[in-house]
């Protein structure tokens, strides 16, 4: 099967990834026929990135980027945090499919980052593990003395800024990549209001 995303290099796969997000934001959708994408893609799956996002139901990654099937390989966790199995899941697609961009996507308003800011105490059953995995950002945050939405969205963003270390540390596969420049990382918050999903770092 051709792909159209093989000779495309992670600078130029965020450029399409953001030309999508400015038609959502305008609410331009790009018209697809998905039954004949459905029978290509049988042959096989060649996405152009790896998206790493929050299982919030207003953040889906192929919607806000305006793409389709068989265009992103999607990990989604509650507050992206990341385990042994998430991690996987990325690796997978930077081993096995060769994408040349992973995207970390955060957002807004996020309720498990709200969760470790402000009652990181009360949650039970499985759920205190991802609260623990943003414990630190949140932690991290309170010294800066904000308060409120303020004190979120900076530990939001503390966490967004630690995965990418997290990623290039505890994956051999991704940090190798990385170095040998197969892969470019870009972070990024999606705004709820605005539609548009805001650069914080990237390896390009
Ligand atoms: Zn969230």
């Amino acid at each position: 099967m051709a792909n159209p995303h093989q000779e495309l290099n992670g600078k130029q796969v965020w450029q399409r990834l953001i030309a999508g997000n400015m038609r959502f934001v305008q609410g331009l959708f790009q018209g697809r026929n998905l039954l004949d994408l459905r029978r290509t893609l049988i042959r096989g799956q060649q996405p152009e990135a790896a998206v790493l996002c929050c299982s919030d139901s207003r953040v889906p990654a192929e919607i806000i980027f305006d793409q389709s099937l068989g265009d992103l390989f999607v990990v989604r966790t509650a507050g992206l945090v990341l385990e042994p199995t998430s991690m996987g899941s990325l690796e997978y697609a930077v081993a096995h499919l060769h994408v040349p961009l992973l995207v970390v996507k955060g957002h807004e308003c996020c309720g498990a980052v709200t969760a470790a800011v402000t009652h990181p105490e009360n949650d039970e059953g499985h759920i205190k593990a991802i609260v623990a995995k943003i414990a630190p950002a949140a932690a991290q945050a309170r010294l800066t003395g904000k308060t409120g939405r303020d004190l979120v969205e900076e530990a939001s963003e503390l966490h967004l800024r630690a995965l990418e270390k997290i990623l290039r540390q505890e994956s051999k596969i991704i940090g190798a990549a990385l170095d040998q420049g197969r892969l470019d990382l870009v972070v990024a918050k999606y705004l709820l209001q605005s539609g548009r999903v805001e650069m914080l770092v990237s390896t390009f």
